[in-house]
């Protein structure tokens, strides 16, 4: 990528992020103490205020995915540990954070405490710990405390985490450049926790561990596990092993092959099955008794679909987890959580941890559905529609901490159409976008819920680069929210948007775009942002409500030109509109505020 944008042009800058950080920290600090001592003075013991993506949940209504769990933020619970952040630079540990805060406990004793607002009875911490001095990672553990008895304990590892170097990264400390620094540990305990419960993280012993970096907890009640369905073939008929002491590859192919040819589903009971490997699917369904209960393993574990364009017809997969063991990304190998090519199929209530990819898909392939996935701990995407995806959807799903970008529609050589990604949400993509499209025809990304990008992307993103195909026909971003969003790139000298539109390969204009019922909170930068050397045009922004900004509302850094109506900015860092020496027209539909004064609309 070549497009380097002059850094003078955009009148920013990280400065004034970074005090306008240290204001939002000193605000943050005396609220903590004051919720601190609330909560010391006070007897009766006062729940925790849930929070989404760090924001108080009403202040999120209708964007996003409906959760399972409520998540609580560490650094709003009672601690002895340090709060670390805010801070937004690509790097350190809190930019990383959901909230752009965490909290670290140095020492053996110290711990978080939450007070649960709901019953539960599993957890899931997404927490730091150093790496070691190879890069292979370290482990320790902390204490899980019900109203300061001890309950259980959870197993931590840096094994997934700590990147170094340039893209795509290695596992060698020696290369600079760490990043990439969280992972999650879940853990169903064998009990219910009532409201009201204080939950406290302990850390035990030091363990050759010299931090722990809490960043929140997802509570949840875990359904229990479902029933064989009616007529399946259960892999342990096929010798599978459920406790995951021998690999059970050979027993699922078998029970697949034979649920195919007799047209039944496979059942897969509670446990853990040990898969190094892919397994093939094509005309079957494959049903687990739930994501906390059926658990796939192992070195490589995938469910691939056949390579198109003669991909795999009719499968279904529900109900499961698929967790690797991937600890670095490596482009060129097939690591996904589910992969290949799968028409006329539906991909439904899984949790894909610690793959390269959740899911990538390749076309050509049509008609595939994927609802109500967790995509957690990524080397890469959450999930992409690689080349040649037509009418596919991915709705109501959860993706935290992937290594790029969280959605992506990549029409690499190959038209992606007619595809929707709505009702999703996505925290910390530690590189790139929360939800990126890159070419293609009709595309709708609707309800979604993007928070605290990191590095290389913005919020919402529709480009013209990496080989992708012509931007055509209508592409809608309607009704989603992005928090905290866009980043300082520092191979362009210049902050990202939280929505940017980037016209590389091709100029952008031959597709009606629109923007509309959009919500851009806190950017980190400028909130909306066109770049690119060719031109860009049929851009509609209507009723955009842009909140607070580093920078500027808008940043105009390619030719071309956008109808904006009804858009009302609040909180801007910079002025109303920046540019970087090329003439995009912002033309006046009427109803702008609180930006439009800094440079005249075009009537
Ligand atoms: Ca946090």
């Amino acid at each position: 990528m070549t497009n380097i944008i002059n850094p003078q042009g955009t009148g920013t800058t990280l400065e004034q992020v970074r005090t306008s950080g240290r204001r939002r920290q000193r605000r943050i600090l005396s609220l903590c103490c004051a919720i601190l001592a609330a909560a010391a003075s006070s007897t009766a013991t006062a729940r925790q205020p849930a929070t989404i993506a760090g924001m108080a949940p009403a202040e999120t209504a209708g964007r996003g995915a409906k959760l399972p769990f409520v998540e609580y933020e560490a650094e709003t619970a009672t601690t002895d540990g340090t709060i670390i952040g805010p801070d937004r630079h690509f790097g350190t540990i809190a930019a990383e954070a959901s909230g752009r805060r965490a909290v670290r406990l140095d020492r053996p004793g110290q711990r978080v405490e939450f007070v649960l607002d709901a019953p539960a009875n599993a957890l899931t911490v997404r927490y730091a710990i150093p790496d070691s001095a190879d890069g292979r990672g370290l482990d320790t553990r902390i204490g899980i405390y019900l109203n300061g008895r001890r309950i259980a304990t959870l197993p931590l590892t840096s094994r997934y985490a700590w990147f170094y170097g340039y893209y795509p990264f290695t596992n060698d400390p020696s290369k600079g450049g760490a990043h990439h620094f969280f992972d999650h540990a879940r853990l169903k305990l064998n009990r219910g926790l009532p409201a009201g419960a204080r939950i406290g993280l302990r850390r035990e012993a030091r363990d050759g561990v010299d931090w722990v970096a809490i960043d929140l907890a997802d509570f949840e009640r875990a359904p229990p596990p479902k029933t064989a369905p009616a007529g399946a073939l259960s892999v342990l008929d096929f010798g599978a092993d459920p406790k995951g002491v021998v690999g059970a590859e050979a027993a699922f192919r078998a029970a697949i092959a034979r649920a195919r040819e007799t047209r039944r589903p496979v059942w897969v009971p509670p446990g853990q099955y040990r898969i190094d490997g892919h397994l093939f699917v094509d005309r079957v369904t494959l049903l687990g008794a739930g994501q906390w209960h059926s658990v796939l393993r192992g070195k490589g574990v995938g469910l691939y679909g056949a390579s198109a364009p003669a991909g795999s017809q009719d499968v279904v997969i529900r109900d499961l987890a698929i967790i690797g063991e991937v600890d670095e990304r490596k482009d060129n190998e097939q690591l996904a959580g589910i992969g290949g090519a799968l028409s006329n199929s539906v991909i439904a209530d899984l949790w894909l941890q610690h793959e390269k990819v959740g899911m990538w898909l390749d076309g050509p392939m049509d008609r595939l559905t994927i609802s109500r996935l967790r995509i957690l701990d990524q080397t890469a995407d959450g999930v992409n529609f690689h080349r040649g995806v037509t009418r596919s959807i991915v709705e109501d799903s959860f993706i935290r901490n992937t290594g790029d970008d969280g959605l992506a529609m990549w029409s690499h050589h190959d038209l992606d159409a007619g595809n929707i990604f709505r009702r999703n949400t996505i925290i910390s993509p530690i590189l790139a976008n929360g939800i990126a499209i890159y070419g293609g025809r009709d595309i709708n990304v609707s309800d979604n819920l993007v928070a605290d990008t990191v590095t290389e992307g913005g919020g919402l993103h529709l480009g013209s680069r990496f080989d992708a195909t012509p931007i055509e026909g209508d592409i809608v971003f309607s009704g989603n929210m992005v928090v905290r969003g866009g980043v300082f790139d520092a191979r362009w000298h210049t902050g990202v948007g939280a929505f940017w539109i980037y016209s590389l390969d091709h100029p952008i204009t031959a597709a009606r775009i629109m923007l509309r019922d959009t919500a851009l909170i806190d950017s980190s930068y400028e909130a909306v942002q066109f770049m690119g050397k060719l031109p860009i045009s049929g851009v509609t922004l209507d009723t955009v409500a842009i909140q607070g900004t580093g920078t500027s509302a808008f940043q105009l850094e390619a030719p071309g030109e956008a109808i904006v109506r009804n858009v009302v900015a609040t909180g801007l860092g910079g002025g109303g509109v920046a540019r970087a020496g090329t003439e995009f027209h912002l033309v006046d539909g009427g109803g702008n505020r609180g930006w439009a004064t800094s440079a005249p609309l075009v009537k």
